[in-house]
């Protein structure tokens, strides 16, 4: 703890957005980074905590990755900001994501959140990881002593990236298999480049290859090529496949034109963004000119809703089934766990109107196309309230209510294996084993729909464990 009055002298400070009438002519980023010395005095105020919750003590609460926060917090208030980028990379491949869209658990837990004033680490952990880019610190880590074995990983979204740089850094042989045109997974085609641009990615993958990795676009494993083909030249396989099957909403008049699933709007914006083909067959969805309708209230809406007012939408309304949440927790009750609080997304400040509590019963339209929704309010056990009726004009509706499960047609079922109760992939989150002898499985995948910082977390964890069965150790960290 470098400065131990810091966190008394200083307020927080954190990064700004552009306006939002600049920010929403461009997919580009819009978060301001601050100052060094602003970052140092803002480091100076971590309070190395006895118990720092801050880096996850039992797994529940603060960092997944279990980031070692206060150490990091001191070495950039001494200006040592290499060493940052060692200690920070040491827990977390890929600190550039986290650092723009992760919704920093850590900071819910700081201790100084007990006054609302938590120390910015996911700004100074940002800042830690783009300046070791910048001054070329961040390099590839290749092992020359070569195991023999070989590990085929299906799907290279955060959890399969993390797992394949992990075991190619063991000195394995590790192969990325990836249906889509390039790797990243949700990353890549559903965070929208606002929130975080591809570059972060294709720097890492390039990374990666130089340190062994082989990825494999375009591969369908279930589709193009067999799970069983894999199986047979390889001493492990992990899935790694994300939870991609939506939730929908079966209501009168969900077959009419104007209705689609979010993840089959974003990505096509990302394609748009990074020049990429749109899928063969596949119908631009545009929101420009549209009254658009975004029902579901978590991140995939909020990105649902930055994409159509760059779009040039004429108006986006948001529905959200669950009350209005408390402006403000208690925090004797809630901390250091995850607040169940307000939080108004830079997308939903950029012009979305928000209703809480509405049901919608029934979409209409003319002529085979969407045009209104019929809404009603409900109560707080979802009860609707008769007399609460009203309807949206919509040109335009965007189902974001969440992920059900993973794909299990394919190469789960190929495989056979053992699911949970909600259709995921089973395995505990110790051995990350599935049913099958040889597979392993990790992310969204195993947990269900959950966030870039756990798949970063399930794909190391899983990575080590898969290290430990092929050669009985592992010097893997987790
Ligand atoms: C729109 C949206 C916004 C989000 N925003 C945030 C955010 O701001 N912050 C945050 O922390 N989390 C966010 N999330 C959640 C986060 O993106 C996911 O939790 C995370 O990406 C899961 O990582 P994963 O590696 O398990 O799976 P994914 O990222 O889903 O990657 C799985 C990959 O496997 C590939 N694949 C699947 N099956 C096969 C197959 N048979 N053969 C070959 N390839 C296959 C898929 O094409 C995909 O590329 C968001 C999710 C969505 C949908």
């Amino acid at each position: 703890m470098g400065k131990v009055t810091g966190f008394l002298e200083l307020d927080r400070q954190d990064r700004k957005y552009r306006p939002a009438a600049d920010r929403i002519r461009n997919f580009k980023e819009f978060l301001v980074p601050l100052p060094e010395q602003v970052l140092k005095d803002q480091a100076s105020r971590c309070m190395d905590c006895g118990v720092p919750f801050c880096h996850d003590v039992k797994g529940l609460k603060g960092c997944p990755v279990n980031n070692q926060i206060p150490d990091w917090n001191d070495l950039v208030y001494r200006g040592d900001w290499e060493q940052a980028s060692r200690d920070l990379h040491s827990t977390n491949n890929f600190p550039e994501f986290t650092g723009r869209i992760c919704p920093a658990p850590c900071e819910a837990s700081c201790t100084l959140n007990l006054i609302d004033q938590p120390v910015t680490i996911k700004s100074i952990e940002c800042s830690i990881v783009d300046k070791a880019w910048k001054n070329g610190w961040v390099k590839p880590e290749v092992n020359l002593n070569k195991t023999g074995k070989i590990i085929s990983i299906i799907g290279s979204g955060p959890a399969g990236m993390a797992a394949a740089q992990q075991l190619a850094r063991a000195g394995h042989t590790v192969h990325v298999y990836e249906k889509n045109q390039k790797a990243g997974g949700l990353l890549r085609y559903g965070i929208p480049d606002f929130k975080m641009e591809k570059l972060h990615i294709d720097r890492r993958v390039e990374q990666m290859e130089e340190e062994g990795v082989v990825f494999h676009t375009g591969s369908h494993v279930g589709g193009d090529i067999s799970v069983e083909a894999l199986l047979n030249s390889s001493d492990a396989v992990i899935l790694a496949g994300g939870a991609e099957k939506p939730r929908d909403l079966s209501i009168q008049g969900r077959e009419l034109d104007g209705i689609h699933f979010a993840m089959n709007f974003l990505p096509q914006q990302n394609r748009r963004v990074s020049g990429e083909r749109l899928a063969m067959n596949s119908n631009p969805i545009l929101a420009g000119g549209k009254h658009v309708v975004v029902i579901g209230g978590g991140d995939t809406g909020s990105d649902c809703i930055g994409t159509s007012i760059r779009q040039g939408a004429l108006s986006v309304t948001q529905l959200e089934i669950m009350p209005e949440p408390p402006e403000k927790e208690n925090k004797l009750l809630t901390w250091p766990n995850w607040p169940l609080k307000m939080r108004t997304s830079s997308s939903q400040e950029e012009g979305a109107g928000r209703e809480f509590s509405v049901m919608t019963e029934k979409f209409s339209g003319e002529n085979g196309r969407v045009s209104k929704l019929d809404c009603i309010k409900v109560d707080k056990n979802f009860v609707p309230m008769k007399g609460s009726e009203f309807y949206l004009k919509a040109d335009l509706v965007l189902l974001a209510m969440g992920f059900v499960s993973p794909e299990t047609n394919g190469m789960v079922s190929d495989l056979k294996l053992d699911l949970d109760k909600k259709d995921n992939v089973l395995a505990d989150d110790r051995e990350y084993k599935t049913s099958h002898g040889k597979v392993w499985v990790a992310g969204d995948m195993r947990r269900g729909q959950s966030l870039v910082v756990w798949a970063i977390r399930e794909g190391r964890q899983c990575a080590r464990m898969v290290d430990q069965s092929l050669m009985g150790y592992s010097n893997l960290a987790m």
